[in-house]
């Protein structure tokens, strides 16, 4: 119409309703047609409404008013005045205010302000659900969290140090315990800040606060399960180097003896096989309850039950004096041979186990030293037939001293390079093939001469020197084998393995490391001969299996050395990672007069045949016993009959040379089996 026409400014000719709502937020286009109808229709003389119009490409809230000046006869507008106010900063601060009052509703958080006198004045709805209160009995109270009850004095005190925080800092923020209104204790996270009011002398508080109860119970329950075992509930190896710490403080003090003991089942991998890993587990939690409850408890002392893992537990038993030990000991593994009742279809199982013990502070050592000798003490109850205890014999001290020189003799021998390898091949008496060579160790005293590593190994008590030695071994005779098999010679190397250097976790991650060191895979033509019992003993310790599984990834195998010396049962051998059994040199030397020790080589033979494993017998010394061998069919053979260990630069010779086992002997050789080498 004309009355709108007239509106539009010189500048702007084609002003028109049109073109205005054009420029208005599409959100706001309703509200301003509805205006100008209600203008336009003449039943309203004025329209304000706020609407949001584009400069320059934002948009900006405006105040937009329409007046009717003029009316025509009929009563409609002729004349109206339109005016544009810029209203942005307002609605900024509007918005604003309306932002903090739904945050303040809608917070999770619970929030509380209050007045300089600690009295609430507003309190939003996380605050009232968090504690359970309604806000109308809050306003103009003293909350509790900031008034606590006069009798907690732990609360009193935290509140008298959130006071000087906030006086000193302006803030506090720490954990409080408070009761919900329904009586359930809760944790909450709080900060409370001052905050200045309007005027200078008046402040605010303001109370942050949210319920981390939840939080707190998995915190709580990672720190126990930080120093407690999951399964048994019983300390676990963290917990127990400072429980042995304290026991040994006390010891001191107080003057009496702490049996250490190291305490492991014998033969627990077999429930888990046959009756699976849940009643392995029940097995497990049984017997840490019967140790909990043979345990002794005293007003200042307790004697403790700890699991290291796996079926490995650690005891510490005060006693007044060593026979008090040993009945301790005794009355402990009375307690845990009773038999379990693993699986309630079957019987129950019996289960026996060895332990080894070291009496503080006759054995006057660090903790780790201790559990080292308690541990060598159970291998030592496992090697004497398990099923019972063994303590620890601290040696006299001077015996002691003597060793602990005798040790820094063979650190100073690996180091200065006095240590070196032999070695002794094994062949095939058959068709004469060399099959290959074990690595002996040896000593070249500057005094002494050569020594054999029984005169010396077994003195290393250090479980670091022994890793090194052993490592050294690994590393030496890996490199002579790399440089046989550049040689063009192809034959597999042995080497002689500790059951302790195969215990560490890190055995095989090691070994690949010292393979790796070469251009190519010398893993399939390494072999490790590890002695029957230990191996037996892996099948019930899980870091030895893993370390020997570990391995036989890598392409390396095994062979289980002095075999037939070890008691093991057939069901275990099954299980048995092993490629080579090697007969001890015992029944070889005696099977030519003794029928039993005969009939244990021709076992020993048929149990590889069975298992598909290869056999080699030990300390083949004459034709006679190379002959039997054969005949009882075992082919492969070593000994002084074939070769004394060689020097490695002898090896390559010794193989070109070799024509088998029953050639002539060259004169002097005297019993006709050839010996070439040596
Ligand atoms: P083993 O593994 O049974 O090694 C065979 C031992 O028998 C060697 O003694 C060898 O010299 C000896 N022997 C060889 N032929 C004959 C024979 O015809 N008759 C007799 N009676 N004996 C023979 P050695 O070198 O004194 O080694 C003794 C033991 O020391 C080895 O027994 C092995 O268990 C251990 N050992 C050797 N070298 C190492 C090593 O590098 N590391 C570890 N951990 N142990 C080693
Ligand atoms: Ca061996
Ligand atoms: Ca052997």
């Amino acid at each position: 119409s004309t009355a709108w026409r007239a509106l539009a400014p010189a500048s702007e000719p084609a002003w028109t309703p049109a073109t205005w709502l054009a420029q208005v937020h599409p959100d706001d286009r309703a509200a301003l047609e509805a205006a100008i109808a209600l203008i336009d229709s003449g039943q309203s003389g004025r329209q304000q409404l706020e609407l949001r119009m584009r400069r320059e490409a934002v948009w900006r809230w405006r105040q937009a008013t329409l007046l009717v000046i003029e009316r025509g006869a009929d009563g409609r507008p002729a004349r109206i005045l339109a005016t544009l106010a810029d209203v942005e900063e307002r609605h900024d601060a509007l918005e604003r205010q309306r932002l903090s009052a739904s945050l303040f509703q809608h917070l999770h958080e619970g929030l509380l302000v209050t007045d300089a006198e600690l009295r609430v004045l507003e309190a939003n709805p996380a605050y009232t659900e968090i504690l359970g209160v309604a806000r109308e009995e809050l306003i103009g109270t003293v909350p509790s969290l900031l008034s606590p009850a006069p009798d907690d004095a732990r609360a009193r005190q935290q509140r008298a140090e959130m006071w000087s925080a906030l006086r000193e800092r302006g803030s506090w923020r720490g954990e409080l315990d408070e009761r919900r209104a329904d009586g359930s204790l809760r944790t909450l996270q709080a900060t409370i800040s001052t905050v200045p009011g309007a005027e200078r002398s008046t402040h605010h508080h303001v109370l942050v606060i949210s319920d981390i109860t939840e939080q707190r119970r998995q915190r709580e329950l990672l720190e126990r399960q930080a120093l407690f075992d999951e399964l048994t509930r019983l300390p676990n190896r963290a917990q127990l180097s400072s429980l042995l710490a304290e026991a040994m403080e006390v010891a001191d003090r107080d003057g009496f003896l702490v049996a250490v003991c190291y305490l492991d089942l014998d033969h627990f991998k077999p429930v888990n096989d046959r009756f699976g890993h849940a009643a392995g587990d029940r097995l497990l939690v049984e017997l840490a309850s019967r140790l909990r409850t043979a345990l002794r408890r005293r007003e200042q002392w307790a004697d403790v039950a700890a699991r290291l893992h796996g079926d490995e537990f650690v005891l510490l038993l005060r006693a007044g004096s060593i026979d008090e030990a040993r009945r301790a000991i005794v009355r402990v593994l009375r307690v845990l041979s009773q038999p379990y009742l693993v699986d309630p279809a079957a019987d129950p199982v019996a289960i026996t186990t060895s332990l080894g013990a070291t009496l503080y502070p006759l054995d006057r050592q660090d903790p780790d030293t201790l559990l080292r000798h308690a541990d060598h003490a159970m291998y030592e109850a496992k090697q004497s037939g398990r099923n019972g205890y063994v303590l620890f014999d601290p040696a006299s001290r001077l015996e002691r001293e003597a060793q602990v020189m005798a040790q820094d003799e063979i650190e100073q021998a690996l180091e200065r390079g006095e240590l070196m390898l032999r070695y002794q091949p094994k062949v095939d008496m058959r068709s004469g093939r060399v099959v290959g060579f074990e690595a002996l160790l040896r000593w070249e005293h500057p005094t002494k001469g050569e020594l054999p590593p029984h005169a010396f190994l077994p003195r290393i008590e250090d479980d670091g020197l022994l890793v090194r030695v052993g490592d050294w071994v690994l590393s030496q005779a890996l490199e002579h084998l790399a440089q046989w098999r550049r040689d063009g010679l192809d034959f597999a190397v042995g080497v002689n393995v500790s059951s302790r250097h195969l215990r560490r976790a890190d055995f095989a991650a090691q070994l690949a490391a010292l393979i790796a060191r070469h251009g190519h895979d010398l893993a399939p033509y390494l072999e490790l001969e590890v002695v029957e019992t230990a191996a037996i003993a892996a099948e019930d310790s899980p870091t030895t299996s893993a370390q020997m599984k570990q391995c036989r990834e890598l392409g390396v195998r095994f062979a289980l050395d002095d075999f037939g010396t070890g008691y093991s049962p057939l069901r275990y051998l099954k299980d048995l990672p092993a490629d080579t059994l090697k007969i001890d040199r015992g029944f070889v030397h005696n099977m030519l007069d003794d029928a039993q020790d005969r009939g244990i080589v021709e076992g020993i033979i048929s149990l590889a045949r069975t298992f598909g494993c290869s056999v080699v017998a030990e300390g083949v010394e004459t034709p006679a016993q190379a002959r039997m061998l054969l005949d009882l069919g075992c082919d492969i053979g070593q000994g002084t009959g074939i070769a004394s260990p060689l020097r490695a630069s002898q090896v390559a010779q010794w193989v070109r040379d070799f024509r088998g086992v029953f050639v002539i002997a060259p004169a002097g050789a005297g019993d006709g089996l050839a010996r070439l080498g040596g």
